[in-house]
This record gives structure tokens, sequence and C-alpha cells, in this order.
């Protein structure tokens, strides 16, 4: 490709090896639409690669729940995946956690788990190094690869044997300094589901084997969803099994009905794993106290598949502009000449005004760009031909809303900085 620049991605130096039959294994259209798009592969059940697109949209998302979490003062750690069974069997998990718990032997003989979650690992982290008052509240997060021996997963990144996770800790005084680190999960999960356009609800929850009181799911809000919820325009939301009722426990409104995909759950944990395992602090009047905790798990892979699930249309993904793999994708109808030329000077121009682009000048068919542009799903495409060349025009296309319109040469990357 003649003017190679690092920050424009080029279409004919990607590796994004699109599919055009519907794969078959494949039930989910979020599944769908991440192979045919050239998202992901499947390595073994459960089990995927994240190809460069794929891999580039995780990180967005990756990103904004770092923001968001750095935003409520967490800071980022990172913990190890295998674990030790000593620290399970502390908590009494060991013997109760059931099939899902990937088990393993080193060659000692020692048993060990590739972890689904983290809080036997985090408690032993702080037990006796957080010994103060003086040292709390503190949330530890990480964004890492978990594990858990499903029964089926068979939906792609929805429900993985292992997947991405963002889990966070937080070490509290007593029930006030956990009902405030709760609600600042609460508000950061809002905002990143906000920031990624998602249409979600937060309904109260069970906590499960976690253990724990009060805990709430955030959904979203997608036919495809394996939970059946009720909600209300004030803002309640419950689990159909929870609230039974046809009109609104809080404002008796009608309810509506919706499926929802569980992206993210809140726990308060109280002094379950801190009793269990010895981690105390001492408090200001000399005594010994264990940590009132919390845990917050939002997943990553899983939000890319529900964002499918939500936003798509028989061409392919509609992602939103902040977790799209790039924002802007240049289609030149030519692979050669004026036209190509022409695409790759916009590219260019695009990048240094920090707008992530992708180039598109390989010698394919216009419909073969089309059709691709789609299926991948770039929030924007800028169309450049020769007829509309000839007139000083190229062609803006927003993939969420198919309109398109002309601009004037000059103008387009104005056009786009700005939208
Ligand atoms: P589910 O009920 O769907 O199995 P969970 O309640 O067991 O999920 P949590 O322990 O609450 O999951 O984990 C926090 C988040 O991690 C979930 O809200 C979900 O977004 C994600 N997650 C859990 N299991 C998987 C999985 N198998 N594949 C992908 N993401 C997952
Ligand atoms: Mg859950």
């Amino acid at each position: 490709m003649q003017n190679r620049c690092p920050h424009v991605l080029s279409m004919d130096e990607l590796y994004a090896p699109t599919l055009k039959e519907t794969p078959v294994e494949a039930e989910l259209i979020s599944h769908q639409l991440m192979l045919r798009a050239g998202m992901i592969r499947k390595t073994a059940s459960g089990i995927y690669s994240y190809l460069p697109l794929g891999w580039r949209v995780i990180k967005k998302i990756e990103q904004i729940v770092r923001e968001e979490m750095d935003a409520i003062g967490c800071q980022e750690v990172s913990l190890p995946v295998l674990q030790p069974a000593e620290l399970w069997q502390e908590s009494g998990r060991w013997p109760v956690y059931g099939p899902e718990l990937m088990r393993l032997t080193d060659r000692h003989e020692r048993e060990f788990c590739l972890g689904p979650t983290h809080e036997e690992i985090i408690t032993a982290l702080v037990r006796s190094e957080l010994r103060s008052y003086k040292q709390l509240p503190l949330t530890l997060y990480q964004i890492n690869l978990k594990f858990r021996d499903e029964m089926r997963p068979r939906f792609g990144l929805m429900r993985g044997r292992e997947f991405i996770m963002k889990d966070a800790y937080s070490f509290g005084t007593d029930q006030a300094a956990l009902d405030a680190d709760y609600a600042a999960q609460e508000g950061a999960y809002r905002k990143i589901c906000e920031r990624m356009k998602m249409d979600y609800r937060i309904v109260d929850a069970d906590s499960g084997e976690i253990g724990g009181s009060v805990s709430a799911e955030f959904m979203a809000l997608a036919e495809a969803g394996e939970s059946e919820i009720v909600y209300c325009e004030c803002g309640f939301a419950a689990d159909t099994e929870v609230c039974e009722q046809e009109s609104c426990p809080q404002c008796g409104a009608p309810l509506q009905h919706a499926r929802g995909i569980e992206i993210g759950q809140i726990f308060q944990l109280g002094t379950k794993y801190s009793e269990a395992m010895g981690a105390t602090f001492q408090d200001e009047d000399g005594t010994d106290k264990p940590f009132v905790m919390g845990c917050y798990g939002i997943g990553v892979s899983r939000i890319a598949a529900a964002l499918i699930e939500q936003k798509h249309d028989e061409r392919g993904c509609i992602w939103p502009k902040s977790v799209a793999p790039a924002e802007v994708a240049v289609l030149a109808l030519d692979g050669v000449g004026e036209v190509a030329e022409t695409a790759a000077t916009l590219a260019h121009k695009l990048a240094e005004a920090d707008v992530e682009v992708v180039l598109d000048a390989r010698p394919e068919r216009p419909g073969v760009k089309f059709a691709e542009a789609d299926l991948i799903g770039w929030p924007q495409q800028l169309i450049v031909g020769k007829r509309g060349l000839a007139a000083g025009i190229v062609e803006i296309k927003d993939r969420a809303t198919g309109e398109t319109h002309d601009a004037p040469l000059d103008e387009a990357v104005g056009y786009l900085v700005e939208s």
C-alpha cells in the first residue's frame, strides 16, 4: 500500500478472515456475527481466540471499565489465575464449589484450581499487610481471565469456559463503608453501560455461590437473554420469579416484560470471607475486626456479545462508537489511481485528527467492500468513488441508521471529526 501510515488500519493487511456463510454451530446472532466478521475463532468448547478486530473491541470495553474504576478511586492489580486449593479450603468453598471449578494437580500432587472468581486470593493477599483502619476503605480490581467449566458453553462469548471479567473487591471498616463502596460501584457500572450505549436495567438478585446478602444484577435487555425480567419506567426492575405481580410495587404503573442478559453483578459480602480466613484490621478503638467486604464483577467478553445481541441488523454488527474496532472506515471504490490516493489521504487526515480509521483500498468489487464494512459494523463509512470525485464529492454513511449523504471533499474529515 502506498502512503503506509501506522495509525491507519489497512484492510489489505488486517487479519480478519470473514465468512460468507453462517456457521451452523452458532445459535446466537452475536456468536454468528463474531465468527462471520472474523473477530473470534473457537479453539475448544467454550474457549475462544480473539482475532485483531475482536481484540480491539475487548480492549475498548476494558478501557471504559478501567477508566470508571479508576474514577471512583479503585486501584488496578493482577491476581494469579492459578490458585492453591489451601485458600479455598480456608474459605470453605473447596468441597462445595462443584463441577464448575476447574481443578488440577501439580507435579508434587498439590491441588490447584483455575480461578472462577478471586475472593480467596484477594483476602489472603491483604490479610497480613492491610492492618489499620487508617488504610481503609480500599478497593482493588483486576481485568483478567476467569475459568468456569460451564455445563453448556454453546453461545460463543456469551457463556465461555474461559472468559474475561473485571472483578473488584472492597475492604471497609463497617456496614456504612460497605454501603458507600457498593453505591460507588453501582454508579460506575451505570456509567460504563451508558458509555457503551447499552439498554440495561438493574435488578435485585440472589447472591448464589459467592455468598453475602445484598446484591444486584445489571441486565442488558435483549431477546436472547436467559433471564426474564419485569421493569417500570420509574426505574423499578426485578426478576419475574421474584416479582410475580403485574403492577409496579413502587409506583403502581403496569409492568413491562423483557428478557435480559446478565452483564454484571455486585455483592455485599460482609464478613463472610474475612471471618473465615482471619483477615482483620485494627480499628480506632484498638480492637481487631474482620474487614467488611464487597465484590463487584462485570463480564467484559460477555458485554461484547450482549452489545451485538442488542444492536445488529441482517447485514451485521452495529457497534457504538465507543466500542467499535475503529470509528470510521474509508472505502475506496477503486483500488488504484486517484480514488485510492484520495481515500488514503483522507484516512491519514482522520488519523491525524485522532479518529480511529481503517482504509479499504483492496482490489475488490465495491459490493464486497460494502458488505464487509456492514458486517464488521464500523460506525461511519466514508465512501470515495470516481463519479463523486469528479464533482468534488464523497459519501458518508452512518451504519446504525443506514443514512447516507454527500459531503464536499474538503469538509468530510471535519464532519467525521465532529460527529
Ligand atoms: P451466569 O448466571 O450467567 O452464569 P454468574 O451469575 O455465575 O453468571 P458472576 O459470578 O456474577 O456470574 O460473574 C460476574 C459476571 O461475569 C457476570 O455478570 C457475567 O457478565 C460474567 N460471566 C459469568 N460467567 C460467564 C461465562 N461463563 N462467560 C462469560 N461471561 C461470564
Ligand atoms: Mg451473577
